[in-house]
């Protein structure tokens, strides 16, 4: 079966990459507030766009230059794997060896790619997808055929909601990892399980085969 997983905050702690950017950059002297503020301004609608911020940063602040900034960034980004949440490596090898992986991920295409590549999981997946389309939708129609069963995983309500008045066949399932804008939006009768983690996932992948 098709299973359709998001990156950020489904397989990846985006949340903890954040952290650890603000980190290097506090210590080349980069106050929280700026940091915070360029952050914002640097995550419009089509993603987060970090060489965006770091501009900003370098303007604003003219102790730090560019090219250190991005310097920074890069050895982070390289390290991406260990953002992954622990036990999703070993989880999608195993889910892998039945299932036909999908990634589609939201997000700037570039910083999106370097995220996913550096953090390992190309392997595990037939296809990867990075959309700007938040819902996700148009992507999934490509990937469905008419009446196709499919499981999505996903942070996102919205996007799980959109999905299934879409596809009815469609079983979601939404994984709360307490972190990003979603963790404490309410559920609705459209998504069909919530989970924590990978773990729980292969439970309910084994209810839904041995259906
Ligand atoms: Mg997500």
């Amino acid at each position: 079966m098709k299973i359709i997983f998001d990156f950020d905050h489904t397989l990846f702690g985006t949340r903890r990459l954040y952290m650890a950017l603000k980190e290097a950059f506090e210590k080349m002297g980069v106050e929280d507030k700026l940091f915070s503020e360029t952050l914002r301004k640097a995550s419009g609608r089509f993603g987060f766009k970090p060489r965006k911020q770091i501009k900003m940063i370098a303007e604003e602040f003219s102790e730090v230059k560019y090219e250190q900034l991005e310097a920074a960034f890069e050895k982070i980004i390289n390290k991406a794997e260990i953002f992954l949440y622990p036990e999703v490596s070993r989880a999608l090898g195993e889910i892998k060896k039945e299932n036909e992986l999908i990634m589609v991920s939201y997000g700037d295409k570039k910083y999106q790619n370097e995220k996913i590549r550096s953090s390992k999981v190309i392997p595990f997946f037939n296809k990867i997808i990075v959309t700007q389309e938040l819902h996700k939708v148009s992507e999934l129609k490509k990937i469905l055929g008419e009446g196709e069963k499919a499981i999505f995983v996903e942070d996102n309500p919205y996007a799980l909601t959109e999905a299934k008045k879409a596809f009815p066949q469609i079983i979601t399932v939404r994984i709360n990892r307490g972190e990003g804008r979603y963790a404490k939006t309410p559920g609705n009768d459209k998504i069909d399980f919530t989970i924590t983690n990978m773990e729980e996932f292969k439970k309910i992948l084994k209810e839904i085969h041995e259906d």
